[in-house]
Parts: structure tokens; sequence; C-alpha cells
């Protein structure tokens, strides 16, 4: 063995992007060292997916992610070509298959992928230190750990510590303090992916699913998603609200309107005109066949309507209201909901702010990579897919200048 191969490489953070990139150099020969703050390595990862890990995605362009610098997002991207995604499974003796444009393992099961990464770092002798919290990285690259023990130096550091979702209630937990030590900056951090707590109570139409269109009003933009939504007492939920969630930035200043009617296309006519067939009706009535009838119950209470009230009765000022607030009911985000329900943290390291291969200007030698990085995938296996693909392109640049 040559002194190159005897120099030690440290990853921190044993998730998608420290283990992958632990495997990819120690295929190349590099000895790597890999430290995790918990009792074993991955334990996200067996939460991905509803248990099932959506590992990545059919098309996995950088439209899906918000990003401080789509160009440099787009090279990393690259570097993960279809061929090499299904190279580096092969290797794991990891099989995928396809649901509904997501990639995951065919045995539906998150824990197969952990064991394949676990019995691979095995085979490739890399060392794991669980337990092992980084606390600190030294000019030389040397690294302290919370317990005081010191290591290294080393020839070269990856911080894969990730984000704070699904797991840490504290940002004390986590390794954001030394990320932003190194990088010398940080994008503004918030828990995504998840629910968002509304100010409006709910309580009525707690436990409806429906399909309804979505739309999200911030000082930066509007953004829309339609899809299934899930409404629990206090908050919306709901892949299409997961989406939007990650727009979230500034809950003070943000406005949700929900479409409960995203299906009329001839919208108020079409009410208007059901209105006169049914003026016999009560209001409750009026919206059986259209509307969740928990969800009707709701949004006439909000808008002062008794249910039993005839349609009949409603002067046409007072019907135009009450459809507008069916195509148009607005919700007050009421601050985040928690990093343990959240699926992303959104925000963290710049892209920007590291060279192109994602190492610190200030700390030569230092790589960020993963959840870390500000890059904010939707759901659909784009947040395994961009770990992953960090680790590779940081792993491609270090192996370069090693050869
Ligand atoms: C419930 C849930 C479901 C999800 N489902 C999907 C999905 O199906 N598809 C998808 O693409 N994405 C999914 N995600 C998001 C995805 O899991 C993450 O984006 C991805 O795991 C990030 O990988 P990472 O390696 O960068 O960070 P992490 O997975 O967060 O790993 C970082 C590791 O570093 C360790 N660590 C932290 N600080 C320190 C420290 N100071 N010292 C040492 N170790 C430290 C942590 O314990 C952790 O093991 C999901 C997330 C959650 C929470």
């Amino acid at each position: 063995m040559g002194k190159r191969m005897a120099e030690e490489t440290a990853v921190i953070g044993g998730g998608m992007a420290g283990i992958c990139s632990a495997i990819l150099l120690a295929e190349a020969g590099i000895k790597v060292k890999l430290f995790e703050r918990q009792d074993r390595i991955g334990k996200k990862l067996l939460l991905t997916g509803n248990g099932r890990c959506n590992l990545s995605n059919l098309s996995p362009g950088a439209e899906h992610y918000l990003t401080d610098d789509k160009e440099r997002l787009e090279r990393i991207l690259n570097t993960l070509t279809p061929k090499r995604r299904e190279l580096f499974f092969d290797a794991l003796g990891l099989k995928l298959c396809e649901i509904r444009g997501g990639l995951y393992p065919v045995t539906r099961q998150a824990s197969s992928v952990l064991d394949a990464f676990r019995f691979r770092l095995r085979e490739l002798g890399v060392a794991i230190l669980t337990d092992s919290f980084v606390s600190g990285i030294d000019g030389d690259l040397r690294i302290t750990l919370s317990d005081g023990r010191c290591f290294g130096p080393f020839k070269k550091i990856l911080l894969a510590a990730g984000g704070r979702a699904g797991v840490y209630a504290e940002e004390k937990d986590n390794a954001l303090a030394l990320a932003k030590e190194m990088a010398g900056s940080l994008v503004k951090t918030y828990p995504s992916l998840c629910a968002i707590r509304v100010k409006e109570e709910l309580k009525a139409a707690a436990g409806v699913r429906c399909d309804a269109r979505i739309t999200l009003q911030t000082p930066q933009g509007s953004y829309s998603e339609q899809g299934e939504l899930q409404i629990t007492k206090g908050a919306l939920s709901g892949i299409p609200v997961f989406q939007l969630s990650r727009y979230l930035e500034d809950t003070m200043n943000s406005r949700i309107h929900v479409d409960f009617l995203p299906f009329l296309e001839e919208g108020d006519a079409y009410l208007s005109a059901r209105a006169e067939c049914f003026s016999q009706r009560s209001l409750e009535e009026f919206f059986a066949g259209i509307l969740n009838k928990k969800l009707a119950v709701e949004l006439l209470h909000r808008a002062g309507l008794a249910p039993s009230r005839p349609v009949s009765e409603l002067p046409e000022e007072e019907l135009i209201k009450l459809f507008r607030l069916c195509r148009s009911a607005e919700y007050t985000p009421a601050g985040y909901g928690s990093y343990k329900d959240a699926q992303l943290m959104c925000g963290g390291v710049p892209l920007s702010a590291l060279s192109d291969d994602l190492e610190c200007r200030q700390h030569p030698g230092v790589h960020i990579l993963g959840e870390l990085l500000n890059v904010n995938g939707e759901c659909g296996g784009y947040n395994l897919h961009f770990a992953l693909a960090s680790a590779m392109h940081v792993c491609d640049r270090l192996l370069s200048t090693e050869n």
C-alpha cells in the first residue's frame, strides 16, 4: 500500500450522503473513517418513503429543486446519470423498481437498502464510529468529538451531517453551527415537506381528504399544487401541501387559498345553475355530491350560514360570497410545524458559498454534501437522489485530484 492509500479521509454523518461517499471512496482504495452521532448508521433511511425508501426518481432534473445556484445544482445532478445510478445500486446487490416515476428497492423495504449499505461498508473495511458526535474541525483537519476525543489530521473531511427533519428537535443536536462555521454562511433553515399549521381551527372538517387546488402566496411569489388535501385539526396536509411547504419561508406574510372545487371548469355559472335547480334544498344538501359533507359544514360555518337554511332564502350576493369561499378559502399559516413531522430541512449551506467541488473556501479540505446544503427537493425520491448525486460529485473531484 503506497503512502497515499494510507492517508485517511473522514466522513461525518452516516446518512445517505455520508454512507454513499464512504463507499465510493473506499471502492477507490481510500481509507475512510465514518463518524455517526447515533448508536447506528442510517436511522433516517429506515423512515423514508413510509418504510419503503423512495431512493430516486426517473426524471430527477433541477426543476424539482429550490436552491440558490441552479447551474451548480445542474452540474451536481449531471454527475449521477441513470447509468451510474444503475451501476452504483447494482454493485450493492440492490435491484430497484419503478412506482409512479419513483425508484424503490424491489423489496419495498428501506431496511434492505440499509443492509446493502452496511454489508458493503463492512466488505470495504470502512471504520464506523457510532455514538460519535463531531463538534469541531480545526485548520489542520483534526476532528473533535463532544466527549473530548480527537482524531486526525485527515487528508479530507466530508461533512454530511444532514438536516434536522424527522429526527432532531434541537439545532445543537446537528452540525448546522459547524457547517456555518466552515462555509461562512447559512441560508435560513425551516422544516418542510410537512403539514402547514393554520390559524383557522378547521374543527368540523378534521379528517377530510379531498381533491383541491392549493395556492400559497408568499412575498416571493405565488405557487400552486393540485392533489389530495388532508385536513386535520388546525393544519392542512397531504402531498400538495408538503410540496408547497418548501416555499413557506416567511410564515407571517404568507397566505393559503384553497379551491375545494378544482374540477368545476364552468365555475360560478355551474354553481348558479345548481342553486336554481336545487333551490328547495338546504345549504348542506345543496353541496351533496360535490363537497365532502364535513367540509360543507365547515365552509358554511365559516360563512356564518346555518346548514339547514334553504338555498332559496339566500340573497344572490351571499350565494356568490359562498361560492367564492368554496373556490378560494383563505387560511393563515400559524408558524412552522415541528422538524419531527417534516421530511426535509429547507435552507442550509448555500451552494454559492462553496467551490465547484463543494469545498469550503475558508477551510480547504472540508467538503459539504447532502441535506446540509441549500438544495430542497420535492417529494418523490428527489432528496435521496440529491444526497447520492452530491456524494458522487465530491468523490469524483477528490479522486480525480488523487490520480
Ligand atoms: C420521514 C421521512 C421520510 C423521507 N422520505 C424520503 C423519501 O422517500 N425519498 C427521499 O428522497 N427523501 C426522503 N426523505 C428525505 C431524506 O431522507 C433526506 O433528505 C436524506 O436522508 C438526507 O441525507 P443526508 O445523508 O444528507 O442526511 P441524513 O440522512 O440526515 O444523515 C445525516 C447523518 O449525520 C448524523 N449526524 C448529524 N450531526 C452529526 C454530528 N455532529 N456528528 C456526527 N454525526 C452527525 C445524523 O445522525 C445522521 O445519521 C425523508 C425524510 C424523512 C424525515
